[in-house]
Formats: structure tokens, C-alpha cells, sequence
């Protein structure tokens, strides 16, 4: 059997090596960092994406996990009734989660090689996982992601989503009596001291519910991580030529706690490709059309209202509506849960 290139061993190309491995693929994993290690999410998965950890048996190492069944919004000192999700979502730290991954799939007989940065040339037997195209602007806008754990807070409900006027900060319970506290916020100008001034970024207005929230957080310092040059216009698969899964194809604007989902469905879209390839079943650009159009006719749809979404929560009077619409009608938070999956 022909070997397949991993290039990232983020979710998406860890997902994938696993996979294959199932499959008695050959499977090379090259990746820039080490694991474990702390990285911006959200860390609440929700979507089809559980059901790829199910049936590829990685749920259930991922011991400790949490699960949250229900949400509330925040905008300043107002919040929504806490109200059930459409369906459980699993809450659990990249920390562990990408660390679990890589033990499993090096159990599996995977090569995987750490600390290795790889050049991103496209070609036959080369699949593309290296997260995120960065993008210095977007409309004249700087969009830059933070993240950190904290003890010390009790959520009044499983995913506490609060909006401020300079972005927004999803809050869930992961392992080990952890609060996770995760923001997407934009700016004009560059944010110099970021590295000073996180906490004040992440803990919102004096006044707000969020600020309140997190009046008595223990900070863990060294799980504070951060990204910038994020990009949430949707991309399609089919316009490039290369062999890409999870955000290296496109992100799904973070709000809508989709994207781990994303990539762990584009990685599962893509093991069948592979293999059949692998097996010299099938041309690689057989593989790479048939992944390709699974993609986008899967992820068009969500794309479309997620941007939607993001557009309304980043204009201040739009966010009011939204939150207004959430806050009074029941049914509305549910259909926008499920139009983003
Ligand atoms: C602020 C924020 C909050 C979010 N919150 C959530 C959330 O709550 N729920 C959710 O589902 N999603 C969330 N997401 C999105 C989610 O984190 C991503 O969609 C997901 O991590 C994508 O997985 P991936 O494997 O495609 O990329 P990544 O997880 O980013 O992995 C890419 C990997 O590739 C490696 N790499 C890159 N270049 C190279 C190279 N040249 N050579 C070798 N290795 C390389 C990197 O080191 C990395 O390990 C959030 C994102 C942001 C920015």
C-alpha cells in the first residue's frame, strides 16, 4: 500500500492518521509542535464531530471530559434564560485531547514526528492539516483568538457565551475542575501587550455578567495561549488544488462552536479517498475531487449562516437584535444551533 504525508497533527490530521491506521494504511504525521501543549478553542465540541470520536473509539479515552447540555447568553449585565442544547456537547482541553490523539495514534503503529515543521508543497500522497490560513486583516479588522484555564468559577449553565463590544468569550467546564475561557476579538490597531493584558481582554467590562463571572478566577498562567491573523471568510475545497482537511480548507467563525466538528468530519470524509488510493484503487486526483466536493456540498450551508452570524455579533446594534431574539424567543437559539451543523 502507497504511504500517505500528514502535514499537522492538530484534530483534523490526527483524526485522519487514525483512521487510516484502521484501514492499515501506512501513515506519516508531521508536526511543528509538541504534545501535550495548550492551543486557542473554545474546547466545546459539538455537532457530527462526536460521532467521528465514537465510532473511530476515541471517545472514550478522553477520560475526565465534560459534557454541557445547556447554554446561556450574556450581552453586559443582561443574560437569556439557561436553556438545553439540541444535543450534549463534549467538553475537554486540546491539552488532552490532542495528546490522547497522538498516544493513539502512535499505538496504532502511526509515525509520527514532532518538532518538525514541514513545507507545505502539495503532491501526490501529501494531505494538508495545518489549521488556519492566516490573514493579517479582515476588512480593515485585526481578528486575534485567547485562551486560558482558570479554577475558582462556577458556570451557571454548561456553555456561557457572552458578547462585548470588542468580541466574545465562550466559557465551559473541561477536566480536572477546570473552567475553559476562550475569546475571538478584533481590533484596528495592533494589540501589542497582549501577552500583559490578556486577563483584562478575557474578563470583559467591569459591569457585565462576564466580568462578574470571573471575579474570583484562579488563573492558570501557563495555559494561557493566543493566535492572531485569523481569516472566517468561507472557503471552498474545490478551488484549491491541494488535499486539505479542518481549517486548512476553512474555518467556521468560532461562535458557532463548530470547527473541531468540521475537522474531525472533513478527516473522516477523507479515509475512504485515501485508502482506496492508498490501494492503487484510485488516481489521486480522484481522491482529492472526491473529498473535495463531500466538503463543500457538507460544510456550504453552515458556512453561509455562521458568516452571517458573525457579521451580526461584531455591529453593535445587530448584536442587540440578536441577543434581544435569543433572550425572548426560545425556539430561535435552537435553530441557529442547528443551522450551524
Ligand atoms: C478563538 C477560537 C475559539 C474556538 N473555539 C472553538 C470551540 O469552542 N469549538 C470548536 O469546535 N472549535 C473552536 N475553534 C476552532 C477549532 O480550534 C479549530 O477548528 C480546530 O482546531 C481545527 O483543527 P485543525 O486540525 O484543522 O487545525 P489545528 O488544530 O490548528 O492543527 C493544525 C496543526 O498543524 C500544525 N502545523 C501547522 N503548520 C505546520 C507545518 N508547516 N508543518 C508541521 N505542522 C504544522 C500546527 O502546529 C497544529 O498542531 C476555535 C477557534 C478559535 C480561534
Amino acid at each position: 500500500m502507497k504511504a500517505v504525508t500528514i502535514i499537522g497533527g492538530g484534530l483534523s490530521g490526527l483524526c485522519l492518521g487514525i483512521g487510516l491506521r484502521q484501514h492499515r494504511v501506512p501513515v506519516r504525521i508531521l508536526e511543528a509542535g509538541t504534545y501535550p501543549r495548550h492551543k486557542v478553542c473554545g474546547e466545546f465540541l459539538s455537532g457530527k464531530g462526536r460521532e467521528v470520536l465514537a465510532t473511530l473509539g476515541i471517545e472514550p479515552r478522553l477520560t475526565g471530559a465534560r459534557e454541557a447540555l445547556d447554554v446561556t447568553f450574556s450581552l453586559g449585565a443582561s443574560s437569556t434564560a439557561v436553556r438545553a442544547l439540541p444535543s450534549p456537547a463534549l467538553c475537554v482541553s486540546r491539552w488532552k485531547m490532542d495528546a490522547t490523539l497522538a498516544e493513539m495514534f502512535s499505538e496504532l503503529g502511526g509515525e509520527l514526528i514532532t518538532s518538525k515543521r514541514a513545507s507545505t508543497e502539495v503532491g501526490e500522497g501529501i494531505v494538508r492539516a495545518t489549521g488556519r490560513r492566516p490573514q493579517a486583516e479582515e476588512g480593515g479588522w485585526r481578528l486575534f483568538g485567547l485562551k486560558a484555564h482558570a479554577r475558582g468559577v462556577t458556570l451557571g449553565a454548561g456553555l456561557e457565551m457572552h458578547f462585548t463590544p470588542r468580541g466574545y468569550v465562550g466559557l465551559c467546564a473541561v477536566e480536572d475542575n477546570r473552567v475553559n475561557i476562550c475569546g475571538l476579538f478584533r481590533s484596528r490597531e495592533a494589540v501589542p501587550a497582549l501577552a500583559r493584558d490578556w486577563r483584562g481582554w478575557l474578563s470583559g467590562e467591569p459591569g457585565s455578567a462576564l466580568h462578574a463571572r470571573l471575579a474570583a478566577a484562579r488563573w492558570d498562567d501557563a495555559s494561557f495561549s493566543s493566535v492572531a491573523a485569523l481569516g472566517l471568510a468561507p472557503r471552498r475545497a474545490l478551488l484549491s488544488d491541494d488535499m486539505s482537511i479542518g481549517d486548512a480548507v476553512t474555518m467556521i467563525p468560532p461562535v458557532t462552536g463548530n470547527g473541531m466538528s468540521m475537522a474531525c468530519e472533513s478527516a473522516a470524509a477523507a479515509i475512504e479517498p485515501l485508502a482506496a488510493w492508498s490501494a492503487g484503487a484510485s488516481s489521486w486526483s480522484e481522491a482529492r475531487m472526491t473529498l473535495s466536493r463531500r466538503i463543500d456540498n457538507e460544510f456550504a450551508s453552515r458556512l453561509r449562516t455562521a458568516a452571517i452570524l458573525q457579521r451580526a455579533i461584531v455591529h453593535p446594534a445587530a448584536r442587540w437584535l440578536l441577543f434581544q431574539s435569543v433572550k425572548l424567543i426560545p425556539a430561535f437559539q435552537g435553530i441557529l444551533f442547528q443551522k450551524t451543523r
